[in-house]
């Protein structure tokens, strides 16, 4: 089978693999679908400790049951499927409540597990048995089935911040995934749903998906500049969608009264430690929350707002590219153009 194999920064190359059988308890998917993530465009040019080459990176996966291995009877050869990421280890006190992406020994498929960059991927049998596998409807166009791994992880972190209809939200980044934490806040029927970046380009997006309001800030004092654009009015839900600490304290200085922040984007693990006014915390019953990846429901309930409609996903999906041209969607990621760029494997 063909697949795209990562041998190192900035080298992958489409190559002629063994194609996988599964063993027992596992399963062999082929991959129809594999969109692109910040992490996959983070490992082609920085490199990363779980992911050891040659590897087969991609987890945002859309595929078809294949095989399935000795033991394993669902779903059926040839259901259409989503493959969940996170891989538990089933002992530790999360796997036992079923926090899988929160697991002390945390694997995941497209890092430490061959991914979706293949014709077709093996699925462990400890994801197998965990459930990672879930069938989806063929109706559902497989590019915008590939939008539901991501969509997950925007709905874990939102789960947390617990949006309601009128609530003011403010999100920072118009990346792929502030985008689309700017959809699912206007789907909850926030108002303003205010989406900040620096780049001019990445804010035409907001508009172009009909998401929420633009604003460009351009100088040091974010705060400000934010506050002038909507009549000095804080925000109920503050959502940061890019990894840069001062963001976080801007986040916090324009949360109002019980507001709910979400520190969604991880930031430089050599500089984590931010200075807080706690009183601003205290006095105003402000909370706020971390979020990494997703878990087996928030696939759920991705693919049902995917199924029915409540993210624009066809405006999402904004460049398409056959397994072949894999070397096209990080030279297109890399430039920052686009929103999700999702990879036909078939
Ligand atoms: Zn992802
Ligand atoms: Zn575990």
């Amino acid at each position: 089978m063909k697949a795209a194999v990562y041998h190192g920064i900035r080298d992958v190359r489409v190559e002629e693999v063994e194609t996988p059988h599964p063993a027992p308890g596992e399963m062999v998917a082929r991959v129809l679908r594999c969109a692109v993530c910040g992490t996959d465009k983070r490992i082609y040019l920085h490199g990363q400790k779980n992911v050891v080459p040659p590897a087969v990176t991609g987890h945002e996966i859309v595929a078809e049951v294949a095989e399935l291995g000795e033991g394993v009877d669902e779903p059926a050869l040839g259901t259409r499927v989503i493959v969940a990421t996170p891989v538990g280890c089933g002992e530790c006190i999360c796997c036992r409540r079923e926090q899988y992406n929160l697991c002390e020994n945390f694997k995941a498929l497209g890092y430490d597990y061959p991914g979706g960059f293949a014709e077709y991927m093996a699925v462990p049998a400890r994801a197998v048995a965990q459930g990672n596998v879930m069938p989806v409807p063929v109706s559902l166009d497989p590019d915008h089935a590939a939008l539901i791994e991501p969509l997950s992880c925007v709905l874990n972190g939102q789960e947390y911040v617990a949006a309601q209809p009128g609530d003011r939200a403010l999100v920072f980044g118009a990346g792929p995934i502030g985008l689309m934490h700017a959809g699912a806040l206007k789907a909850k029927g926030c108002d303003p749903v205010v989406v900040a970046d620096v780049a001019p380009d990445r804010l035409a997006f907001v508009t172009d998906l009909g998401v929420g309001r633009p604003i460009h800030t351009t100088s040091d004092d974010t705060v400000a500049e934010i506050l002038d654009a909507v009549g000095g009015e804080r925000f109920d839900v503050v959502i940061t969608a890019c990894s840069v600490k001062a963001v976080q304290g801007y986040a916090l200085r324009l949360a109002r009264q019980k507001a709910r922040v979400s520190f969604f984007a991880g930031i430089p693990k050599d500089d984590p430690v931010l200075p807080i006014d706690t009183n601003h915390l205290h006095y105003n019953e402000i909370s706020v929350f971390g979020a990494f990846a997703s878990n087996l429901r928030h696939y759920r309930q991705a693919a049902e707002m995917v199924a029915h409609g409540d993210l624009a996903a066809d405006k999402f999906v904004t460049h398409r590219f056959k397994l072949d041209e894999i070397a096209k969607a990080y030279q297109t990621i890399e430039a920052g153009r686009g929103v999700k760029i999702v990879v036909d494997c078939t």
